[in-house]
């Protein structure tokens, strides 16, 4: 499953926030999915065309897709060298496919600020260091090892070039998701296992006062995520907890008494799979309405091998109609007789919210 890891300072909000996760989670407590530890929160991808669906195929079965959050606590300054929890902390961060980093931005004279005052952007910093001193270290040691390989092997030679490009970038403190710049040096990049190339999501944490327009703090993060090729939301924790304990049916007008659309779990969670590169297709039939994630521009053999390695390896064609047909027809039926549904071959790229049906030899 696709893994968010919560990084942040201590006092940020970053307990608060995953308690919220963790409150979620019951809700997903009908869907088989096994929950493996404490850190990790399970939740679902809210997605409002599952329901139309549902009511399409004559199933009450929705299966959405879902998301792990990892919190992963004790990053201090220090962390690359084994201050705090260091290393386990970093360790964690490397099985993540992103990072939702946490930003206090919320002034409050009673929880202390490790650093003595909020200062976002010395946060950031803080935190992204540790992140590129991490990567320089395992860097300098992988660079000594290809270099020796090189000399027989010429083949690492374009390996060795951006290992040298990476530790000249690093040590001037620019993050690798930057320094990865052309398809090639990110597909070659992949073997270094950095940390500092995974994307990253800043949540703005406010008081509920400040929502949902921010403040001065905000902007700042605005900016240097702006600048970083990151992502950046406004939440506040104190909310998503809030929300998290009413009945679900209560939820809507609460987020519009805040000026709100979604929570701010659900908008990580939309603006995680935004940045990851991924999207949605379903299938729908009396059995269940299931969402299937895939990534953005892969063909339909891939796509099929979301539900099973085997309809990937005999897959034969795909039956699709668009979710926008499947809508205006109001049946499969319906839209196969107006003409809407299309036989696919293997070179097919699959559009989010196709509703897809495999023809596959086993
Ligand atoms: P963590 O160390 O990052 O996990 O931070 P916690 O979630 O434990 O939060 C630290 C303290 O800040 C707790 O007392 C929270 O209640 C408080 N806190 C979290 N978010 C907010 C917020 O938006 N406004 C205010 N005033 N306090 C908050």
């Amino acid at each position: 499953a696709l893994r968010c890891g919560i990084v942040g300072l201590p006092n940020v909000g970053k307990s608060t926030l995953f308690n919220a996760i963790t409150a979620k989670q019951a809700e997903a407590e009908n869907y088989p999915f096994c929950t493996i530890d404490p850190n990790v929160g399970m939740v679902l991808v809210p997605d409002k065309r599952l329901q139309q669906l549902s009511e399409i195929a004559k199933t009450s079965t929705i299966i959405p897709a879902t998301i792990e959050l990892v919190d992963i606590a004790g990053l201090v300054r220090g962390a690359s060298k084994g201050e705090g929890l260091g290393n386990q902390f970093l360790s964690h961060i490397r099985e993540v496919d992103a990072i939702v980093h946490v930003v206090r931005c919320f002034e409050d004279s009673n929880v202390i600020h490790v650093h003595g005052k909020v200062d976002p952007a010395d946060d950031i910093a803080t935190i992204e260091t540790e992140l590129i001193l991490a990567d320089l270290e395992s860097m300098e040691k992988r660079l000594d090892k290809l270099k020796k390989n090189a000399k027989k092997e010429k083949e690492l030679l374009p390996a060795v070039d951006l290992a040298e490009k990476l530790i000249d970038g690093l040590g001037n403190g620019t993050p690798a998701r930057l320094l990865l710049e052309t398809d090639e040096e990110k597909l070659l990049g992949k073997q270094f296992f950095l940390l500092s190339a995974k994307p990253v999501l800043y949540a703005a944490n406010v008081s509920d006062s400040d929502l949902p327009e921010g403040n001065s703090f905000t902007a700042e993060v605005a900016e240097i995520a702006g600048k970083e090729d990151a992502k950046m939301l406004i939440i506040s924790a104190k909310t998503e907890a809030e929300i998290a304990e009413l009945p679900e049916e209560d939820r809507p007008e609460f987020l519009e008494s805040l000026g709100l659309e979604m929570s701010g779990l659900d908008r990580i969670i939309q603006t995680a799979y935004d940045l990851l590169g991924l999207h949605t297709y379903f299938t729908a039939g009396e059995k269940e309405v299931h969402a299937w994630t895939i990534r953005k521009g892969a063909a339909a053999p891939e796509a099929a091998g979301a539900i099973h390695t085997d309809f990937e390896k005999g897959f034969i064609r795909a039956e699709v109609i668009a979710y926008n047909d499947m809508i205006s027809y109001g049946s499969e039926q319906k839209a196969k007789d107006a003409g809407k549904m299309r036989s696919e071959g293997k070179e097919y790229v699959v559009k989010d919210g196709d509703v897809i049906v495999f023809r596959f030899n086993v």
